[in-house]
């Protein structure tokens, strides 16, 4: 490899690239990162850890609420979205010179710089400079898109500027019904905006399981948001400082701010990808094959850029997987399968394996339970909530294959159901497990009942 500057050139800082460069680097590669903005990518600049201290930042309201059934008497409250947003940049700063220190500290070289291909071999950055690597790993990520075009769509922000706002705005539309849009109504309402969210599909949540959908949308519109579904934004005029929303069902909205959750699209334009033989999906992704390997021998790609599951563990087992498989010695395929996943809504959501939908369209047969109940919590509190607990189970095999919960603490339980699932635990190995009470999560273990059960039917 020492006819190359390096045997490695990582494009892109995020959460995938900064992983794969750090293991190649301790496998004694010699490694460059170009990274075009901030070191930390969208993960750790303007995705999970800002958005995660927003939620964070908006439960305080129903918190300081609840405390007055438990005996508490609280002062007037107040909010300030400056101090919060101060705050919260500066722990992400802290956070991207950490991730920065970190690659120094493994030997790998970073450049504050956009890079595009040269050729198989060769990246050109912004600045003019070229360099000739072994290996180049593609991990750009994914940035906003905002659907097709509609009059006005220039006076919509996307969730990299919501982290920026000067000021908490009174009346927020959102656009959108994936997870970004649902967790943005969640802290826009909770700190005390009110919040229509408008989405052109039947019901939020695509792609979970139907009963945490509509159990979600339910809750969020006792917590006061307005979920407008079948609709859509059509145009958006600015009037002032505000702006008047005019959706596809004639109605008109008022807004202080209007933001599109409407998908991401992998970053893969302008870096003369194809030009080099790169093979692009039509998705805009990158084609790879298990090890994510392009169709050009020496170039990789992986994280969201490669649109497979677009979450960052994911990522970062992607890259760690490309680092051991190309300068370990040890091929290793990113596995895919039983990736859990979360919605910090409000109510929060955590999901593992298949929906109901899902099971009984593969399985042979399919047993479900299921829970729906008042939390403890919410007795004195007088809170109008339920949670939602459910196990989507193998009938044949008594295999559980999905896990869906709706309610306080559901990313933390279905982390550790994760682990059941994985390791490809039974109904009757839940049952086993002695319930921890009191808690919401032991109902995971003492749900007896079968709340259906379906047999696939012959194809025809
Ligand atoms: C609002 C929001 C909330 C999210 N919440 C969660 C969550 O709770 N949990 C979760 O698991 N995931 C979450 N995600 C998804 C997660 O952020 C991504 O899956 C993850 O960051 C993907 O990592 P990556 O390395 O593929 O790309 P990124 O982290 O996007 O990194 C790509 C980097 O490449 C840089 N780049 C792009 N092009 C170039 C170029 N030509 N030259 C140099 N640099 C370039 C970009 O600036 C960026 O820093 C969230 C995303 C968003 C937007």
């Amino acid at each position: 490899m020492s006819d190359y500057d390096v045997d490695l050139f990582v494009i892109g800082g995020g959460s995938g690239g900064v992983r794969a460069a750090r293991m190649a680097a301790q496998h004694g590669a010699r490694v460059m990162v170009a990274e075009e903005y901030r070191v930390g990518g969208t993960c750790v600049i303007r995705g999970c850890v800002p958005k995660k201290l927003l939620v964070y930042a908006s439960r305080f309201r129903a918190e300081f609420e609840d405390a007055g059934g438990y005996g508490w008497t609280l002062g007037h409250s107040t909010f300030d979205w400056p101090t919060l947003i101060a705050n919260k940049d500066r722990e992400i700063a802290r956070l991207e010179a950490a991730y920065t220190a970190t690659l120094q500290k493994a030997g790998v070289t970073v450049l504050k710089h956009r890079a595009v291909l040269a050729d198989a071999h060769t990246v050109q950055l912004a600045s003019g400079k070229k360099v000739r690597a072994a290996y180049i790993l593609v991990a750009t990520g994914g940035a906003p898109s905002y659907g097709d075009p509609i009059p006005g769509i220039e006076h919509a922000i996307s969730s990299n500027e919501a982290f920026h706002l000067p000021a908490l705005p009174p009346q927020v539309v959102i656009q959108g019904g994936g997870y970004i849009a649902v967790e943005f109504a969640g802290i826009f309402a909770g700190l005390g905006a009110h919040v229509t969210l408008v989405y052109r599909g039947e019901n939020i949540l695509r792609g979970f399981d139907d009963d945490v959908r509509q159990h979600l949308r339910m809750d969020m519109e006792k917590h006061g948001v307005r979920v407008l579904t079948s609709c859509k934004v059509a145009a958006i005029e600015k009037g002032g400082s505000r702006f008047s929303v005019r959706l596809s069902s004639g109605n008109q909205l008022a807004a202080d701010c209007v933001m599109f959750a409407t998908g991401r699209r992998p970053n893969t334009a302008k870096m003369r990808l194809e030009d080099v033989g790169v093979q692009i999906g039509k998705d805009g992704a990158i084609a790879v094959d298990d090890y994510s390997r392009t169709s050009v021998a020496n170039i990789y790609a992986i994280g969201d850029v490669t649109n497979r599951v677009n979450l960052t563990p994911v990522a970062i087992r992607e890259g760690a997987a490309f680092a051991d498989t190309v300068f370990g010695g040890k091929p290793t395929a990113a596995d895919h399968l039983n990736v859990p996943t979360a919605v910090f809504s409000d109510p929060e959501v955590g999901a593992v394996g298949l929906t109901e939908a899902q099971a009984r369209d593969r399985l042979t047969r399919t047993d479900i339970y299921k829970a729906m109940f008042k939390p403890l919590k919410a007795t004195l509190s007088g809170r109008d909530t339920t949670v939602l607990l459910k196990l989507v189970v193998d009938g044949a095999t008594d295999r559980v294959v999905g896990c869906h919960v709706v309610g306080e603490g559901a990313a933390e339980m279905a982390q550790l159901a994760a682990v059941a699932v994985k390791m490809g635990a039974t109904k009757a190995d839940f049952d086993a497990t002695v319930a921890l009470h009191p808690t919401t999560a032991e109902e995971l273990v003492t749900m007896r009942t079968k709340s259906a059960s379906y047999a696939r039917e012959a194809a025809e």
